[in-house]
């Protein structure tokens, strides 16, 4: 049988985006993500997760513009239900899970009312999260059985007044949520309920977030404690006395770098392994990344030097970074060659990223110095026999002539070839910018002379926060800028860096 003909058939998905940190999201969740046409998102999702909708997909933000400017619920409707029957895969991404306090049940009753497919995907709510990364469990054995959770807002004079608050006062552990603005009267009709001034009581801001921040008190001292802390949203306030739980089990966050800032200047091609390892750490990555690589202004001398090594005319090839090897293989495929041409050429690599792009063609180096600089490079090569030999050296425009220079010195004759250009991404993102130069980013990280010009150069002033770099040559272009350098990776690898970003932030190693 055929398809029916017309539009093929679009749907949406309610996805639960998590609370904030972007790993809390589900499988199914990301999954969706993935091969979304279109994601319709809010502001509290983490915008990470983004990223991972397909390069054409639409992004849709219909949450608070700076202007304060909201859409209504019901043009966000129209807008799901317009989507999906133009044939669209729809994620709506909600923060936390889309079930609660979130309009999901709106948004899944008019789906449902105008007969398109979707689905719910739940999420890991802040109501629970919140706590827990606290070190508040909402129920425990012998303390606590019952949980209620409500929202600030159907306190008198909220938005919704109808709030059961004797209901919630009675529950062995009560959750509130959208609860900073309307604390006083929250806190008022809980006490004016029968709930204990003594009743132990936390707010927790940005919980699953880098500043995530956690306010305790008695009942009675909440709000004062919460403004005395100038707490802000989102948070949730939690009383119960699962709270006492915890002396004993907050602080296990103990990852290297929890509640750190650090920014990824790395090209976005070659940042996520960087950016990925610190995450882990617990790190908030900021990434801006200060330059971009772009081909040779004419390929004409890649490929001549691909027709010359097939030729046999190099005894050796010395590659300093990934973005070479890419090239070399593009201008041996551009000949009609592969790595078969090298015969019995000899490579050397600085830095375990090249060996392994070198790796991938199945080609392994010959020569990888220990200290992965060019300097080193430049120290364990061999000396040229008699008859002497050509040593191929394809880099950046801007490479270190001092490479140059040291195959020279043992006897060899090089040959510089420009194989890729390093240019500067351009402007800094508005708001990355701000934070560097306020210092609100602890850590900067670079992992090469040509970042940290191209940073300082986008930037136009001195950041703050600290500056670590993978390697010697870095740093001294961030010292002849001007910057204080706090740590230098001691091995020249993004664990190192990772390393030296750890050692940098005061942290140690777990
Ligand atoms: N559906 C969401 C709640 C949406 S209402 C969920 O399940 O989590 C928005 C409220 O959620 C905020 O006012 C705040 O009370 C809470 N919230 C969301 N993210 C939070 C976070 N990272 N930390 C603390 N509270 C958060």
């Amino acid at each position: 049988m055929k398809p029916p003909a017309g539009p093929p058939a679009g749907w949406v998905a309610l996805v639960g985006a998590g609370p904030g940190d972007p790993g809390l999201v589900t499988v199914r969740g990301l999954a969706l993500v993935r091969m979304a046409d279109a994601v319709v998102h809010d502001r509290l999702v983490p915008p990470e997760l983004l990223d991972f909708a397909p390069e054409g997909a639409q992004r849709i933000f219909v949450g608070k513009s700076p202007g304060g400017e909201m859409r209504s619920q019901d043009e966000i409707n129209a807008l799901l239900v317009g989507l999906a029957r133009a044939g669209r895969r729809v994620v709506r991404l909600k923060g936390g899970d889309p079930f609660l306090f979130g309009r999901g049940a709106e948004e899944a009753e008019a789906l449902a009312r105008a007969g398109v497919p979707f689905e719910v995907v739940p999420g890991v709510t802040s109501a629970v999260a919140g706590p827990a990364t606290a070190g508040i469990p909402l129920t425990r054995r012998g303390v606590a059985s019952s949980v209620a959770i409500a929202a600030g807002h159907g306190a008198p004079g909220g938005a919704t007044g109808r709030t059961d608050w004797g209901a919630l006062a009675r529950a062995d552990t009560a959750v509130v949520l959208m609860v900073v603005k309307r604390l006083a009267d929250v806190v008022g009709e809980l006490l004016a309920a029968g709930r204990s001034p003594g009743t132990p009581a936390a707010v927790v801001q940005d919980a699953t977030l880098p500043g995530q921040r956690t306010v305790t008190a008695p009942l009675g001292g909440i709000v004062e404690a919460a403004r005395r802390a100038g707490i802000r949203p989102p948070a949730v306030l939690v009383a119960g006395e699962v709270v006492r739980l915890r002396d004993v089990l907050g602080g296990w966050d103990t990852r290297s770098l929890s509640g750190v800032s650090v920014l990824v200047t790395r090209p976005r091609d070659q940042a996520p392994d960087l950016s990925a390892v610190l995450r882990e750490l617990g790190a908030e990555v900021i990434e801006a990344p200060a330059i971009r690589i772009a081909p040779p202004r004419s390929p004409e001398p890649m490929r001549r030097a691909a027709r010359a090594i097939a030729a046999g005319r190099y005894s050796w090839i010395a590659l300093t970074s990934a973005n070479g090897v890419h090239a070399l293989a593009e201008a041996l495929r551009a000949e009609g060659l592969d790595a078969r041409a090298l015969g019995s050429t000899r490579v050397a690599a600085i830095g375990e990223g090249t060996a392994r792009a070198l790796s991938g063609l199945g080609i392994r180096a010959d020569l990888v110095p220990e200290a992965f600089t060019t300097q080193a490079l430049g120290k364990v090569f061999p000396r040229a026999p008699a008859s002497g030999g050509r040593v191929l050296l394809a880099r950046a425009d801007k490479a270190d002539p001092a490479l140059t220079a040291a195959v020279r010195a043992r006897g060899w004759t090089p040959e510089d070839v420009v194989a890729y250009r390093i240019l500067s991404a351009g402007r800094l993102p508005a708001a990355v910018r701000r934070r560097v130069v306020r210092g609100e980013v602890d850590v900067l990280t670079f992992a090469s002379a040509g970042t940290v010009r191209a940073f300082l150069g986008a930037l136009g002033e001195r950041p703050a926060g600290k500056v670590v770099c993978i390697g010697p040559v870095a740093a001294r272009a961030a010292r002849e800028a001007g910057l204080r350098v706090a740590a230098v990776a001691r091995e020249h690898t993004i664990a190192g860096l990772a390393a030296a970003v750890v050692k940098a932030a005061g942290r140690r190693a777990r």
